[in-house]
């Protein structure tokens, strides 16, 4: 991307590399050298800079702290085996980033900010990617307001930054997930689309429940009378019922629109398979569950790529899925999504952008 967009970077004169154990790396813990900053302030975005990662001063009157006007991204950088850095369809969250921005009140973040900070970033930050099968750098671009004001309103400045960490292979067990028939994450009307800090705070408590009971995560069925299934955790959610991809659309402002969501259905397509864009009744999968015509159920997300789910408790009853085997649509399509993100398989799609 030609830009004129000026960055001032301050480099840290003391790097954290050499004390990072990049082969114990546990997931937001190692954070890289560097980040991102830009303010908004008087109605546009200005001050772009890159410097030493260090805590924030914030003053408590802080319209974030009070009033949650925050919203963040989640995203992956790979490295290839000649050390290039790849990164996955990073426009389509700077597009969801300013859709979250909207619902939020928040101003947009203009794409050649978004991009020249990450992309600087990764460049000056590159040692940090790391070069191991399986692992990546996981990158979190995020906006709050930084008002220092108490009255309910829209805040007039704001911080967009981005920061980086190392994380290693991450590979899911397959999860214990149960549907969820009290609590809500999202109802029509709502905020469930964006990609709120809010949204995760209310999540919270309904899944320490369902922990405290022996699952894994929450299978979050629909606000209004908790007849259909709408995501999983915190990623989307898939079910293989026959030979057909079952899938909730993105049309009811309750689902986040996942971008590995997007691209498992634009491969299930070409691979040949059937899916299907429509809400899952919970009574359709307790009978698909009773009558083994459940294959597979897994969730999708950057943090895993794919999630196979083990067990499905509805309506109190426990389910079994079958083994899941290696030439199984989940298995295929995570194959064919990390050869497409460490660049050892051809980028079809234009998916992939080189730092
Ligand atoms: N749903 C929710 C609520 C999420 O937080 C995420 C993670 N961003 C997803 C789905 C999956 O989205 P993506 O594939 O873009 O990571």
């Amino acid at each position: 991307m030609k830009t004129t967009l000026q960055i001032d970077i301050k480099k840290t004169e003391k790097s954290k590399l050499p004390k990072t154990d990049f082969d114990n790396l546990v997931f937001g813990q190692s954070i890289s050298d560097h980040m991102f900053v830009a303010d908004y302030i008087n109605g546009e975005w200005t001050d772009f800079r890159i410097e030493p990662y260090t805590p924030l001063s914030l003053n408590p009157a802080n319209a974030t702290l009070h009033y949650g006007q925050s919203i963040f991204e989640g995203m992956k950088a790979y490295k290839n085996v000649s050390g290039e850095i790849l990164l996955f369809r990073p426009e389509a969250n700077q597009k969801r980033l300013n859709e979250s921005a909207e619902r939020m009140c928040i101003p947009a973040v203009p794409e050649e900010v978004f991009m020249e900070g990450l992309f600087q970033l990764l460049d000056l930050d590159r040692d940090w990617v790391p070069a191991k099968a399986g692992a990546s750098l996981y990158i979190r671009p995020f906006v709050f307001a930084t008002d220092d004001y108490l009255g309910v309103r829209p805040s007039e400045k704001y911080k967009f930054m981005i920061f980086t960490c190392p994380v290693g292979n991450y590979y899911s067990k397959p999860v214990s997930v149960k549907v969820e028939s009290k609590y809500t994450r999202a109802i029509e009307g709502g905020t469930g689309y964006a990609k709120a800090a809010g949204n995760y705070a209310g999540s919270l408590y309904p899944a320490l429940l369902a922990q405290k009971e022996g699952y894994d995560q929450l299978l979050w069925t629909d606000g209004k009378n908790h007849q259909h299934i709408e995501e999983s955790g915190t990623m989307n959610v898939m079910f293989m019922i026959d030979d057909t991809i079952v899938t909730a659309p993105t049309n009811t402002g309750t689902i986040l629109k996942g971008i590995t969501r997007d691209s498992v259905l634009v491969l299930a397509k070409e691979m040949g398979y059937k899916v299907e864009e429509r809400f899952l009744k919970v009574s359709e999968l307790e009978n698909a569950l009773k009558e083994g015509q459940l294959k597979e159920a897994f969730g999708t997300g950057t943090a895993a790529t794919i999630a196979h789910i083990a067990r499905i408790n509805v309506n109190g009853v426990d389910y079994t899925l079958p083994e899941i085997p290696g030439n199984a649509f989940s298995n295929q399509v995570l194959r064919k999504l990390d050869a497409i993100k460490y660049g050892l398989e051809e980028d079809t799609h234009g998916w992939i952008q080189k730092v």
